[in-house]
């Protein structure tokens, strides 16, 4: 057992970094996982909270390695971006999520489904394409799809990240913020960049209660949001109290535990059909 114990801390522990020999080995075992259909995307939902609606979904990749058992994204992710294999990762992710929302949709669902980029899609020109041919071939309206990205992931390579995000906002797509406010974008920037969603991190979302500067940031986010037409996500929602506070502040949509963990396609539409009807 020593050494399967040792295993595993070097491995899945983030604090420990992966040695080379170990990254390898993952990474090869997650293109193999990838090609095989191993992977798998659970859901979780967001909810407008002046309604108590579903109006969207997260879909989040999970893998289940045939012998480590679950890896984390955060584990995974990285590495994925690290070697390129993002884009096979990511084109996976997309085709469940849009092939979930085409069948959700025909049963009367009109939700938004979001999905995550990385810094390296933002620097792909052919990506908005690809996108593009993926909603028409699931007949979905390019509206209905939001794709998040993080302020760092912009960053990396601003001038072409701006020339991707114009692209698939041509197309349609909205762009959603992610984890905004750990990064350094200012408001005035990204209403430059033109997008149309914010995702305030659950790092100031989840401390609302206990942290009087926390509430006061993301009261302020939220208001200076919505009145530059911007949606708001609040991310990390962990409690009752919380969402009484966030829906004082009107028009958020809030996501997190409380309302509804990352859960199977199944999981995910019974609350939906709870929440807004069959
Ligand atoms: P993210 O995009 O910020 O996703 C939200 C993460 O917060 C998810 O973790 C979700 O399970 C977790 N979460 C949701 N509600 C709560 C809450 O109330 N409290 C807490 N403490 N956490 C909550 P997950 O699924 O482990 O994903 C971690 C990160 O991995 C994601 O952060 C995203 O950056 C990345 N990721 C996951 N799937 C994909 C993917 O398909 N593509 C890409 N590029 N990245 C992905
Ligand atoms: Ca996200
Ligand atoms: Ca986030
Ligand atoms: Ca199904």
């Amino acid at each position: 057992h020593a050494k399967l114990e040792r295993d595993r801390i070097s491995i899945f522990s983030p604090e420990f970094d992966l040695n080379t020999v170990e990254r390898l080995r993952l990474l090869a075992d997650l293109r193999i996982a990838i090609d095989r259909g191993d992977l798998d995307v659970v859901f979780q939902p967001q909810v407008e909270l002046a309604g108590s609606r579903v109006v969207a979904v997260e879909a989040l990749a999970r893998w289940n390695h045939c012998t480590r058992g679950p890896v984390g994204p955060d584990v995974f992710i990285p590495l994925a971006e690290d070697s390129g294999l993002i884009f096979r990762l990511t084109t996976v992710v997309l085709e469940r999520a849009l092939a979930q929302l085409a069948e959700w949709r025909a049963a009367g669902h009109d939700i938004r489904m979001a999905v995550n980029l990385s810094a390296r899609h933002l620097s792909d020109l052919g990506v908005p394409q690809q996108v593009a041919l993926a909603l028409r071939r699931h007949g979905i309206p390019a509206s209905s799809l939001v794709l998040e990205v993080t302020e760092t992931a912009i960053l990396s390579d601003p001038v072409r990240a701006d020339l991707v995000i114009r692209a698939l906002r041509a197309h349609g797509v909205t762009i959603a913020i992610d984890d905004y406010g750990t990064g350094n974008a200012s408001l005035s920037y990204l209403r430059r960049l033109e997008v149309d969603e914010l995702k305030i991190d659950r790092v100031f979302v989840s401390n609302i209660r206990a942290d009087g500067q926390d509430m006061i940031i993301v009261r302020s986010t939220i208001a200076l949001a919505l009145e530059l037409g911007l949606r708001v996500v609040a991310e990390g929602v962990e409690d009752e109290p919380t969402v009484e506070s966030l829906r004082s502040f009107g028009g958020v949509v809030a996501q997190g535990y409380h309302l509804g963990r990352p859960g199977s396609a199944e999981a995910v539409e019974r609350m939906i059909v709870e929440a807004n009807g069959a």
